[in-house]
């Protein structure tokens, strides 16, 4: 039978006279892929051409560099905002050394931060199963309670920028919880393809992607419990892109507890890799569809981020991303995939 998903991929060479090589004729490959549900375009090039630069974590640790972060323990209680009192009763929710917040810089009507650590610095190698399950549990706890108040919210989602490169403001980990009418374009586009592939076929994208790469073994890392992991086809991050599903979970309020040990267990093995690889900085988000819907199950991301080198600190977006919305990739999500898979028990 026909595959319902297409992996379209245009390879290219791109030909020059080579300095490097006594002015030689020389080729390089490109590829462009099309997200198989989207169609949206990515590129991949210079395939292995940039390392991700090594942070000094030391240097986060300096009073004169820390600074007054409002998240360290002395300070938070006193500079964070509490939620009113008919949302969060208490103003604000707790687990472990995790707290979660409103936004002092609301992005949108439900905007929280979840302080997620006692400690200022934490490498990835210190986030321990703990803190990791406190964090997702009171955010995703947040998010349901939000829910629950104001149904016509429809969407709730997860956001993180770990470490500098990343973008994060605040050295100090934390997390980002949003209940919105706006979850971004991403979001959206998903939404909608995932939607129109329903309609055609009367399955869901996600699930079947899963088992189209479980044939494939190109991009199918493994499983942990009901949560999946893979290569994406494209890659949103220059150094690859890491993407787990949980199908069945329509909406933020079927996502349970089990599924949280899931995530944090990939999550942890994840680290790991990272650690290996220098990979000090990262984006995720875990996308939670609106429920009353089969075809939008959550997932979550993760793209690695680095400075491109520590003299001038050049982030790895450029206008590719900023201008022309194109993502751009060295790293082969099949190759990123046979490095993973070893990592994972399944
Ligand atoms: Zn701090």
């Amino acid at each position: 039978m026909l595959s319902k998903i297409s992996f379209k991929i245009d390879y290219m060479k791109s030909t020059f006279l080579d300095p490097r090589k006594g002015f030689d004729l020389t080729e390089e490959n490109i590829q462009v892929r099309y997200d198989p549900l989207t169609g949206k375009t990515g590129h991949f090039s210079h395939v292995g051409a940039i390392n991700a630069q090594k942070l000094d974590l030391e240097k986060y640790m300096d009073p004169l560099v820390k600074g007054c972060c409002p998240f360290c323990r002395e300070r938070k209680t006193q500079a964070t905002p509490k939620f009113t009192e008919e949302l969060i009763s208490k103003g604000r929710m707790m687990q472990g050394e995790s707290l979660l917040v409103p936004n002092l810089f609301p992005y949108d009507i439900y905007s929280a931060v979840n302080i997620m650590t006692d400690d200022h610095v934490v490498p990835l190698d210190k986030f321990n199963d703990k803190r990791l399950i406190d964090s997702f549990s009171v955010g995703t706890e947040f998010l349901k309670r939000v829910k629950s108040k104001d149904p016509s919210i429809p969407f709730h989602l997860m956001a993180w920028n770990y470490m500098p490169p990343s973008g994060g403001g605040l050295v100090h980990p934390h997390q980002q919880y949003f209940a919105t009418k706006y979850p971004g374009n991403q979001f959206a586009d998903e939404l909608k393809a995932s939607k129109s592939f329903f309609e055609q076929y009367q399955v869901d994208y996600w699930s079947e992607l899963i088992q189209e790469e479980q044939k494939r073994e190109e991009r199918y890392i493994g499983q942990i419990g009901d949560s999946y992991w893979l290569t994406s086809f494209i890659s949103l991050g220059i150094l690859g892109e890491i993407l787990c599903i949980f199908p069945g979970v329509f909406s933020i309020n079927q996502f349970t507890d089990l599924n949280i040990e899931e995530l944090v267990s990939g999550l942890r093995i994840i680290f790991d890799y990272y650690l290996k690889k220098n990979i000090y900085s990262f984006n995720a988000s875990l996308f939670f569809g609106p429920g009353e819907q089969g075809y939008f199950p959550a997932h979550f991301r993760i793209v690695p981020r680095t400075f491109l080198n520590t003299r001038d600190y050049a982030p790895d977006l450029n206008f590719f991303q900023a201008i022309m919305q194109e993502p751009v990739s060295i790293v082969m999500p099949e190759d990123l995939c046979k490095e993973l898979k070893g990592c994972f028990r399944v």
